[in-house]
């Protein structure tokens, strides 16, 4: 009889969905459905147990072909080239488990590396802001139970979180809206009309790179100061029409994504945003919240932030004190300035998504990959080492995009063989030690005095 696992964790995206009903074959090996999911979330599961896996590391040959190895000869590559970098960067961390992020902080101390992950092209804008003027923010659920006014700023959760809307802010009846999507008043500010912008009620096609002033012109306005006719495109009237609408809401939650972070201003639009969102709180209740991106993305944050202090660009390389400062000890960064000398890519495709001049130079240097597919970061390595999908094969816990916990459940068993990231990193820390230790002992023979034998 097939089974159905109920309460299973999407591992795709920062809603982090955990209602999800996946049906697994007799045996145990097989997806056949899963219901709830959205498009993406369900070809995630799908793609589980398709016949490209790969399920031993592949090591690159001479002649440019790959070759199958054990996981010990993989695990004992990747210690030595960690071992012999002077400043091995190990990044990624979006798509994995808290339990696997812990495990690759230890490599990366004793490595003495540094551990940066997505946020770094992501929201690591956000992170500058935050540290400059708070967070003002709420979990998912408040919005649901609340919210009268959603804002989408520069972000296009019908495309890149599916189910954000249905779940959390818009079509939801929670305890207090009980009217679902007839009660919210939605504003979309986006140049693009795009396919969230067709639920608005208010859409505002802001000029691109020119958030700043819009959220300038707002906060002039709701401190009663006077703005120009037209600002970023917009006419006064309807800065005028929002912001009041704003002023009234009963409970409000912007919610922003790259259309901020990645255009003109990058930190200092989300710091104005977050401005905004403490002056609206003179008038109500608002609050302000990034759409973050992979379902695990949050989660380096909060495990080196606990362990470190610093939630991502953490140069570990002075082994004894962690420090970070973006820009310098950012990945791309480092990459375009060639300081990095090994690249450990690990649950994410810096091969497809970081910018190919930072890919060239990266790829001069040994480049291993960890990841459970055949991705673009795999097909330029050194070495790929396949590993179990967090949410699928592998369980643990992720933090959703508001900092919620969660603990993800496992529904079929990994293909034969193949381990998680927590024992891979488990396993090159141990070697990793080994490695310390047989160059201790060596140099301690060498530096003993002539006719003294080690260990008397
Ligand atoms: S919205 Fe995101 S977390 Fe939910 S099912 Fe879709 S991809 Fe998965």
């Amino acid at each position: 009889m097939p089974k159905k696992i109920e309460n299973v964790g999407c591992p795709y995206c920062g809603v982090c969905c955990d209602d999800l009903v996946v049906t697994v074959s007799d045996d145990g090996k097989k997806i056949l459905e899963v219901e709830n999911a959205c498009a993406i979330g369900n070809q995630i599961f799908h793609h589980a147990t398709g016949s490209e896996r790969v399920k031993l590391p592949r090591l690159r040959q001479p002649d440019g072909t790959y070759k199958d190895i054990s996981y010990d000869e993989a695990v004992d590559y990747a210690a030595k080239v960690l071992y012999n970098a002077k400043k091995p960067l190990i990044y990624g961390f979006g798509s994995t488990n808290c339990e696997g992020m812990a495990a690759a902080a230890k490599v990366a101390e004793k490595a003495g590396a540094v551990l940066d992950n997505c946020a770094s092209i992501c929201h690591g804008s956000s992170f500058l802001a935050i540290f400059d003027n708070g967070y003002p923010s709420c979990t998912l659920g408040e919005t649901k139970n609340r919210a009268d006014v959603i804002v989408y700023w520069g972000a296009n959760p019908a495309h890149a979180h599916p189910r954000h809307m249905s779940r959390y802010s818009i079509f939801p009846r929670g305890f207090f809206t009980g009217k679902g999507h007839k009660g919210r008043k939605i504003i979309v500010v986006d140049p693009r009309h795009t396919d969230t912008a067709q639920v608005a009620d208010i859409y505002l096609q802001v000029q691109q790179g020119h958030d700043y002033e819009l959220f300038d012109a707002f906060r002039a306005v709701v401190r009663g100061h006077e703005i120009p006719e037209v600002v970023a495109g917009i006419k006064r009237e309807q800065i005028l029409e929002v912001a009041e609408i704003m002023k009234k809401a009963r409970f409000g939650t912007i919610f922003y994504g790259m259309g901020l972070c990645h255009s003109d201003g990058r930190n200092h639009n989300v710091d104005i945003a977050i401005s905004l969102t403490r002056d609206l709180n003179d008038y109500a209740k608002w609050t302000i919240m990034a759409m973050r991106g992979h379902y695990n993305i949050t989660g380096p944050g909060a495990v080196w932030s606990w362990q470190y202090g610093f939630p991502y660009c953490l140069d570990l390389t002075k082994k004894d004190i962690a420090h970070m400062n973006p820009g310098e000890t950012s990945s791309i960064d480092l990459a375009m300035r060639d300081e990095v000398d090994a690249f450990v890519n690990i649950g994410t495709d810096a091969g497809a998504h970081f910018p190919i001049e930072a890919v060239k130079h990266l790829r001069k240097h040994p480049w291993i990959t960890i990841d459970p597919n055949i991705c673009m970061a795999s097909e330029i390595s050194d070495l790929h080492i396949p590993v179990g999908i967090v949410g699928v094969e592998v369980p643990g816990i992720v933090y959703r995009m508001d900092n919620v916990p969660i603990q993800y459940r496992k529904v079929i068993d990994p293909p034969e063989g193949v381990i998680s990231d927590e024992e891979l990193f488990e396993r090159i820390h141990k070697r990793l030690c080994e490695l310390e230790a047989e160059e201790a002992a060596k140099g301690h023979a060498k530096a003993a005095p002539e006719g003294v034998r080690v260990g008397e």
